[in-house]
Order: C-alpha cells, then sequence, then structure tokens
C-alpha cells in the first residue's frame, strides 16, 4: 500500500522540479485509468474527489475505489485528495474515512457560492490544519476565487490572488498547499479564445512563488481542452462551443515557479464522452456498457498519460519511500 500525504507527493516533486495531476473519480472506469496510466508512465499521482462525486457515489463506494488503488498498485505514490471541501465537517469526514489530503476552500462560504471575507478563510482553514495535520494528513488552502462553476461549486466570480495576502494566509494557517487563482476557470468553457497575458495571469505565479518559495502552489481549472477531445464530441453528434482551455506550455511555466499540484477534470470528461459517443454513432445496436465503457475508459487513460508526462511526474514513481501518515504526524508536531 503506498497511501501517502500531498505533503510528501509535493515536497518530493518540488525537490524534483516537477509537477502532479490531480485527477477527479467518480466512478470505477476513471480511477481504473488514472492508475493504468500512473503505471505506464511510473508517477506518484493524487487522485481527488468533489463533494459531488462523494454524493454521487456514497462515500463508501468511492473510498474503498481509492483505496483498491493503493493496494493493486503498491509501487505508485498516491495521495486521496478531497477537492473543494466547503467546511471543516467536510474535510473531517474525509479525513475520519481515511483520505490523506484535504482542500479546505473557505474562498467561498458553506453554501460554496458566496466568496467569504479573508477572516472566514483563515478561521475555518486553520480549524481544518490544527485537526488534519494531528493526524498527518496534509491540507490545501485556496485564496482568491476562480470562475465557472463545478459540481455547482463556484462564485462563477473571479479574484485573482493578491500576493500580501498569500504570504499572511500562509503565515496564519500553515497549510501545506495554496490554490491560487490566476484567471483560469472550471468547466469547459474556460476562454473563448487562446488565452494571453491578460487573462491568463502567469506572472501572479512567479509574484507570489517569489514571496512563498516553500509553499507548494496549486493550479486549479486546468484542464487544457485540446481540440481533438472536442472535435471528437462533435463528429458523433455533440455540440460543445468553441473553447479554449489553459495551454499545456502555460502550466509547464508554472510549474517552473513552484506550482506542484495541477487539478484536471474536464479534459477526462471529453475524453469519455468522445469514445462513448463514437461507439453509439457507429455502433447503434451495441447496449452492453462494457462495449463503450472500455473505449472510454483507454481514452481517459491516454489523456491522464499524456499529462503525467507533460508535467514531469512520470518515471518518479519509485524515487522515494512512501512515509505513513502517523510518521508525517510527528513531522507536523
Ligand atoms: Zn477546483
Amino acid at each position: 500500500m503506498a497511501l501517502v500525504s500531498l505533503r510528501q507527493l509535493l515536497d518530493e516533486a518540488a525537490a524534483g522540479g516537477y509537477g502532479i495531476g490531480a485527477f477527479n473519480v467518480n466512478n470505477m472506469e476513471q480511477i481504473q485509468a488514472i492508475m493504468e496510466a500512473a503505471r505506464e508512465t511510473e508517477s506518484p499521482v493524487i487522485v481527488q474527489a468533489s463533494r459531488g462525486a462523494r454524493s454521487y457515489t456514497n462515500d463508501r463506494f468511492l473510498f474503498h475505489l481509492m483505496q483498491a488503488a493503493g493496494e493493486l498498485y503498491p509501487e505508485i505514490p498516491v495521495a486521496l485528495h478531497q477537492d473543494h471541501g466547503d467546511s471543516p465537517a467536510t474535510c473531517i469526514s474525509a479525513i475520519e474515512l481515511g483520505f490523506t489530503s484535504v482542500m479546505m476552500d473557505g474562498s467561498l462560504l458553506a453554501d460554496g457560492k458566496t466568496p467569504s471575507d479573508f477572516e472566514y478563510n483563515v478561521a475555518v482553514t486553520r480549524e481544518v490544519v490544527e485537526y488534519a495535520h494531528a493526524r498527518g494528513v496534509s491540507v490545501e488552502g485556496e485564496l482568491g476565487t476562480l470562475g465557472g462553476i463545478e459540481d455547482g461549486h463556484g462564485s462563477g466570480q473571479v479574484h485573482l490572488t493578491d500576493p500580501d495576502q498569500a504570504v499572511e494566509f500562509v503565515e496564519r494557517t500553515g497549510i501545506d498547499a495554496l490554490a491560487v487563482a490566476i484567471g483560469t476557470s472550471h468547466g469547459a468553457y474556460k476562454f473563448t479564445k487562446p488565452p494571453t497575458g491578460d487573462v491568463l495571469a502567469m506572472d501572479l505565479i512567479e509574484e507570489i512563488h517569489r514571496r512563498l518559495p516553500d509553499t507548494h502552489l496549486v493550479m486549479h481549472g486546468s484542464s487544457s481542452v485540446p481540440k481533438p477531445l472536442v472535435d471528437a464530441i462533435n463528429e458523433y453528434g455533440g455540440e460543445i462551443r468553441p473553447t479554449w482551455g489553459v495551454p499545456v506550455k502555460e502550466i509547464q511555466q508554472g510549474i517552473r515557479h513552484g506550482v506542484r499540484k495541477i487539478n484536471v477534470d474536464t479534459d477526462l470528461r471529453l475524453a469519455i464522452t468522445g469514445a462513448i459517443r463514437k461507439v453509439f454513432a457507429e455502433s447503434p445496436g451495441e447496449f452492453d456498457p462494457r462495449s463503450y465503457l472500455k473505449p472510454a475508459r483507454a481514452a481517459m487513460q491516454a489523456v491522464v498519460a499524456e499529462r503525467m508526462q507533460q508535467f514531469g511526474q512520470a518515471g518518479h514513481a519509485r524515487d522515494y519511500e512512501p512515509k505513513p501518515l502517523d510518521e508525517m504526524q510527528r513531522l507536523y508536531a
């Protein structure tokens, strides 16, 4: 079993100068695709579950799928991460379930929609850090808000992260990783044209990293929305409007400036949907779910493996011995 904390994964990534993809899991085919890609590329990996995923699957089903990843792929260091916890209670329930890392997103109130104030964010994040670190579990916080809505989560407004506030936030909360808002959005419709420095503030990452060189930065909403995946959907009857995501070379620039965790969800969704549509269009007589879920799984695996190569995590699965959470607990203490 190689379930590890996010902290160890990201510390190792910082030492090695690479980033790690965090991929969302909602069902068996997704986790199989992610883990097969990790094995194929020998990558450490972060698998994460949103609140939406936890309610879709029921916690127990989802947790045991994630647990199986640790059992079946013992050579791969895996962090099980709660994505966008909306309250300390959500994070605590994830830790009780066995997650090795949680995100307390106090940038929004507990409704997951209303932007909060700074003091609220510090208070709820600090509360989660105290609970989590006492158990060896790592914590990601967020400052600033992203555009878009993901699984009903998001204000729809963009507030870029303020570097001065970021320093104060990290000092007062003690978080392991900081999600920064630099102009990206959740979902498929991020940009209406290829993003330039006006809409994607990569220089802000450089500034925050300069001030917080020891804090791991996280890019949310970082699917690249490649045209071939969109075309594959539209070719078989889909209707995805023209859209642009975050170019991989921008992510790679972020990785050179302290970005260690990169959240990718939409690209997997696009891959699944295109593959399923193709089977439905070409073989309308098919009704065995395996006939379309198998190519969907393969399409997801291909995207994940490509990102693992591009983020630089490929080849790093066996660099270090996974630290159990009780060891992390001692280190935090
Ligand atoms: Zn996010």
